[in-house]
């Protein structure tokens, strides 16, 4: 069997804030395998998002072992996550988070230049995938002349743009209509058969729940329901 993409072990999350301690997350195991399609769903403030920063290395754990790719996350020093971060992660937000400045394909094109992509490579693969979302022809609009959900195509081709192992999406269906929502989780579904990567996203979204795989249910920090549907 290959090796899972993530594997959490007793990962625990405490948020410590003028001397009180919020437990974010508790005794939390899972694996993802390779190619999975995972949702997290429960309810506001049951550690959907603690989880995901945890998982793509953008906090701490408490205590608890977190591998991402035969890595150790809660080991690696800053500028070995920031490198795993650039190279094997994409993340998808609620907010888009497009840089409001540049158009498009040059928002696609910003991260393969981070990671020292030549320029006649970077315009080529930015203009493929944005044509596989379906944005052809407004490669170079700005996010605000952009819908919301072509705002959210444009973040998943960042995302998925140099084929990272794993793509990690925080509810970012939230400020999506329920079509526009069913579109773009069809979007992720699409990406992850094709080209292979590993999705876990969250949403407290019934609809985009239905789509998902496997239903990975938190409350209270967490895991209640761990299920898998083919
Ligand atoms: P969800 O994404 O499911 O809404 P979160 O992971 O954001 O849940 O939050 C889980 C718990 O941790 C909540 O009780 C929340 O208030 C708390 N929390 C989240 N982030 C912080 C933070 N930076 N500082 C203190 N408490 C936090
Ligand atoms: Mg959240």
């Amino acid at each position: 069997m290959t090796e899972p993409t993530v594997v959490l072990r007793n990962v625990s999350k405490v948020y410590r804030q003028n001397a009180v301690a919020v437990q974010a997350l508790t005794e939390i195991n899972l694996d993802v395998p390779k190619k999975d399609f995972a949702c997290l769903s429960g309810p506001s403030g049951s550690g959907k998002s603690t989880l995901l920063n945890l998982i793509g290395g953008l906090d701490r754990p408490t205590s608890g072992e977190i591998t991402v790719d035969g890595k150790r996350v809660d080991l690696l020093g800053k500028s070995e996550l920031a490198a795993l971060r650039l190279h094997r992660i994409g993340f998808v937000f609620q907010a888009y988070n497009l840089i409001p400045v540049l158009t498009a394909i040059e928002n696609v094109e910003f991260v393969m230049q981070l990671q020292g992509v030549a320029a006649a490579e970077r315009a080529a693969k930015a203009r493929a995938i944005l044509k596989e979302v379906g944005l052809d022809g407004l490669e170079h609009r700005r996010p605000g002349e952009l819908s919301g959900g072509q705002q959210q195509r444009v973040a998943v081709a960042r995302a998925i743009v140099s084929e990272p192992s794993l793509v990690l999406a925080d509810e970012p269906t939230a400020n999506l209509d329920s079509k526009t929502a069913g579109n773009l989780i069809q979007l992720l579904q699409h990406m992850n058969q094709e080209h292979g990567v590993t999705f876990i996203f969250s949403t407290h979204d019934k609809l985009v729940m239905d789509f998902s795989r496997r239903l990975i249910t938190l409350r209270d920090g967490r895991v209640v329901d761990d299920v898998r549907r083919e």
